[in-house]
């Protein structure tokens, strides 16, 4: 059962999220918990001001959060706000000291920042296994840098596998048998070596999706603050509703497209362990939930959800040493990796390559190599928006009814994704939110899903909501 930042984001939502676990005690959980919501953030930012010789500032721009943490402790705990009170000190005062290591340094030290940034979900581990105890269940506090094991690729660290399995199943199957609940932080690893890394922005959802497979949980449960999957980004569709079921495959474009609720990575391990995945609203715990699992347990609908994400840079790249030659693509895609920047979605035709870019912080160097190669054409402030089923595989004219519904929005780069599941497009960031609205009335209106529900839905399937 991993829970989010917004899960626990102050002590009615500690408290909560505790009486959610008692309530499933039965089913002998781990429960892997992120930072209090906005926690992270601002340790991120309490290390830029540090770097920026700001030490002070740096310092005083937590207090607020600690001031948080000791609001619960001393909200919901009894007989052990003494001991979370200390923690809470002793790790104030450890950022402290880091801060100050960070301002000393030539160069921004990520192994540094990821050990400062850790503190956040270390934090919310000791004090929910604290808020359990006090509601009468045993649960204890789990170092997850025992558990995930990590490459030295600080921020953004990759786990390694082996060692990780091994080491969570030494470290929690005992526990487990005790009937004791284990409680992990979420998003934090370490090397071998012993130091603190990171996973990734969202990375908790990635840390339960390790733990489940290390220990062939029957399900993985990421309770957040929405009810599932939801047809489209809540922020931008207030008609967006709860999907029942995806496959692997379709929850995999769908978080690598935009839809935060999932961490990308989430999917991997349970794939391969064949573990189902659970998506629940920890506000309303009995209001529907989205079931990640093997395709052929998903509803055969023809569009499930539509992902968009923001920020995102294309780059046309033109050659007419691209004809007829080999080599060129090989010679492109280098200079992407040798900056360590991934390419989300790529187009060629004979003469060009169009490719969109999440991470755009080596556009300048990235550009400088790739005019080598052809003239470069740079367009930022896009978005790219993703329409996803296993139905589009079967289903004609899906790409028409997309683009006849967006037909006065300039659109780029389309490609369809090789499973075949996604449609993939790029537009300018200023119209998303329109284009994704007009999507989701075209396809989930509710007349035009009743009157279609008869020639697109086998009998017995569900719509979603
Ligand atoms: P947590 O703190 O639980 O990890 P996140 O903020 O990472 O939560 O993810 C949940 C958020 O994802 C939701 O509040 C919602 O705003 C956003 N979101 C974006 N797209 C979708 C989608 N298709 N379905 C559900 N949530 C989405
Ligand atoms: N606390 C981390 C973050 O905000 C990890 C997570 O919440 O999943 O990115
Ligand atoms: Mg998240």
């Amino acid at each position: 059962m991993k829970f989010g930042g917004t899960s626990v984001e102050d002590a009615p939502a500690f408290a909560n999220v505790a009486e959610i676990i008692r309530e499933r005690r039965a089913s002998r959980p781990v429960v892997v918990v992120s930072a209090m919501s906005r926690m992270t953030d601002a340790l991120l930012a309490s290390v830029r001001q540090a770097w920026d010789r700001d030490v002070r500032a740096a310092i005083l721009s937590l207090e607020y959060q600690f001031g948080r943490h000791n609001e619960v402790v001393s909200g919901l705990l009894t007989t052990e706000a003494g001991p979370m009170t200390v923690l809470v000190e002793n790790v104030r005062r450890e950022i402290g000291e880091l801060l100050r290591s960070v301002a000393t340094r030539p160069a921004l030290c990520l192994s540094l920042q990821d050990a400062i940034v850790s503190s956040g979900e270390r934090l919310s581990a000791a004090v929910l296994a604290a808020v359990l105890r006090q509601a009468g269940v045993a649960a204890r506090e789990v170092d997850a840098r025992r558990c995930i094991l990590t490459d030295e690729n600080h921020c953004c660290a990759t786990p390694l596998i082996k060692e990780t399995f091994l080491k969570t199943r030494e470290q929690l199957q005992q526990l487990i048998g005790d009937s004791v609940i284990p409680v992990l932080g979420g998003f934090i690893g370490s090397t071998v070596g012993g130091e603190t890394t990171t996973l990734g922005r969202g990375g908790s959802d990635y840390t339960a999706a390790l733990v489940g497979a290390a220990l062939s949980a029957r399900e993985v449960q990421i309770w957040t603050d929405v009810s599932g999957v939801l047809t489209a980004s809540p922020h931008v569709e207030g008609n967006a509703r709860t999907i029942p079921r995806l496959s692997y495959a379709e929850a995999a474009e769908l978080a690598y497209f935009g839809a935060k609720v999932l961490h990308p990575k989430t999917i991997q391990p349970a794939v391969e362990g064949g573990i189902p995945i659970r998506i629940c609203n920890s506000r309303s715990p009995t209001s529907p939930a989205t079931l990640v699992g093997a395709e052929r347990e998903t509803a055969p609908q023809t569009v499930k959800a539509i992902a968009h994400k923001t920020g995102i840079t294309t780059l046309q790249i033109t050659s007419a040493r691209m004809l007829g030659a080999y080599g060129f693509l090989r010679a492109l895609f280098e200079i992407f990796d040798r900056h360590r920047t991934a390419v989300d979605v790529v187009t060629t035709s004979e003469v060009s390559v169009s490719l969109s870019l999440d991470d755009a912080g080596n556009l300048p160097s990235i550009i400088e190599e790739l005019e080598r190669l052809g003239s470069v054409r740079v367009e930022q402030d896009q978005a790219i928006v993703c329409v996803v089923g296993e139905g589009l595989r079967s289903t004609p004219g899906i790409a028409a009814r997309i683009f006849s519904t967006i037909s006065d929005i300039n659109v780029s780069l389309i490609s369809q994704g090789a499973s075949r599941i996604n449609l993939t497009f790029a537009i300018d960031e200023e119209r998303v939110a329109e284009a994704v609205t007009r999507l989701h009335e075209e396809f989930f209106g509710d007349l035009k899903v009743k009157g279609r529900m008869s020639k697109v839905m086998a009998p017995g399937a569900q719509v979603a909501g």
